[in-house]
């Protein structure tokens, strides 16, 4: 444990050993949510404001750069905090959890001294290794020391193309190494808030307890409140599940989707949080590229109104789940279903393939396929491109798209922030 206190910030890879007074862990777990309550509500804070915005709290002094004994009771704090709240969310809201975790995780390791830094990494067992002078020089990798890693070890940096790429390994100057360790603490509490969930039932009564008297602080964002903008369309597209990437191209492409397709696809927009008027501007701008907009009236916005229950007998329709996508049939010529079963699999491997998804995942995926493992393939599919493991398995497109956009969130956050 004294070894994994020596830093103001940790991967949190040892169970924490020892018992904690009740009231000690009741008041550790009320600073972490504090700090959580910040994070969600402060879209970028640098380390000051963090500091100010944290008021009393003692989580504070892990912003401060000299060591001293209050920092090193915030370790500890810390520690314990992490690992009870973990517990707490892996059965809800996990995603939530791993967002204020990283963004806590880079802030602190940003503002570590280049000392400590290489120190952390060192006493992590994580080996660097620099860019060779030949490769510096062949990449014009200029100022500062660069490292080099293999493309599975940053595969988000990677996907982003900031940084120099040459026979599967990227170029990573050290102010950016958090990337690559951001990334490997990712992975890591994945797979932690699994265990956490399956030993839940076993933990014991009087942590189980513990946590059900605070109210944990949730993300906005739920079902009925949901909101998606037509101008983010083209930009998120990446985070559609295939089957709605593939009727976002063909309405791209052929300025009209078939009857099955509008369902599927309108409902899944409406799932998301399009807004009628918005839709029968998307639905308008692509059709009267082929018709009239006389003719895109009267045959089609009456089935976009409906659609969303605002005319005849006004049904409040769902988005379709993947079950309902997999159980239709799909003539030929349609365009509408789920590509993990309707699709042939040479074509399916062929559009995999165009995804950037490695040999492997391709062979595994057309197994899954030939087995009717469809949604299993498809989860497949989603860890393959998004790089992230999921912990269950893609049961609704909506579901796909909000996990894909959280396995980026903190990407997008140290991408976006320049504080380091
Ligand atoms: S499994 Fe579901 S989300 Fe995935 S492609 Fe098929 S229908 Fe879409």
């Amino acid at each position: 444990m004294d070894r994994i206190l020596q830093f103001n910030v940790s991967l949190y890879s040892y169970t924490p050993q020892g018992a904690e007074q009740l009231y000690k862990q009741a008041e550790m777990i009320y600073y972490r949510l504090r700090l959580y309550q910040i994070l969600k509500t402060k879209e970028t804070l640098s380390v000051d404001e963090l500091k100010s915005e944290l008021g009393d709290n003692p989580l504070k002094h892990l912003l401060d750069v000299e060591d001293n004994a209050e920092v090193r009771l915030a370790r500890h704090l810390d520690y314990l905090s992490h690992w009870t709240l973990k517990i707490a969310y892996s059965n809800q809201q996990p995603m939530f959890f791993m967002k204020c975790e990283l963004r806590w995780f880079k802030t602190r390791f940003n503002n570590m001294s280049h000392d400590q830094r290489m120190e952390f990494i060192k006493k992590n067992n994580l080996n660097l290794t620099p860019a060779t002078d030949t490769e510096k020089s062949n990449l014009k990798l200029w100022g500062q020391n660069w490292y080099k890693f293999n493309f599975t070890e940053v595969t988000l940096l990677v996907k982003l193309r900031l940084y120099p790429m040459y026979k599967g390994f990227i170029f990573i100057p050290e102010h950016k190494l958090v990337f690559w360790l951001t990334e490997k603490l990712q992975k890591q509490l994945q797979s932690s808030l699994v265990h956490c969930r399956k030993m839940l039932p076993s933990t014991c009564d009087q942590l189980n307890m513990l946590i059900n008297t605070f109210e944990l602080v949730q993300p906005y964002s739920d079902t009925t409140s949901r909101s998606f903008k037509l101008c983010d369309l083209k930009k998120n597209v990446e985070h559609f599940p295939l089957c709605m990437k593939f009727q976002y191209e063909n309405l791209e492409k052929k300025h009209h989707l078939k009857h099955f397709s509008r369902v599927q696809y309108g409902l899944f927009l409406k799932g998301l949080g399009l807004s009628l008027e918005e839709a029968l501007k998307m639905w308008k701008t692509e059709f009267t590229k082929k018709m009239s907009e006389r003719c895109f009236q009267k045959e089609y916005s009456y089935f976009f109104k409906h659609q969303y229950g605002t005319v005849g007998s006004k049904i409040k329709y769902k988005a379709q789940c993947c079950d309902t996508i997999l159980e239709q049939s799909v003539p030929s010529g349609f365009v509408h279903g789920c590509p993990f079963k309707h699709w042939d699999a040479s074509v399916l491997s062929v559009r995999l393939r165009e995804d950037d998804v490695c040999d492997e995942d391709v062979r595994k995926i057309l197994g899954l396929k030939q087995r009717e493992q469809y949604r299993a393939a498809c989860t497949t599919y989603f860890q393959s491109v998004c790089g992230c493991k999921l912990d269950d398995v893609i049961d609704h497109p909506v579901k796909y798209y909000d996990k894909s956009c959280s396995s980026i969130v903190d990407i997008e956050d140290l991408v976006l922030s320049d504080e380091d």
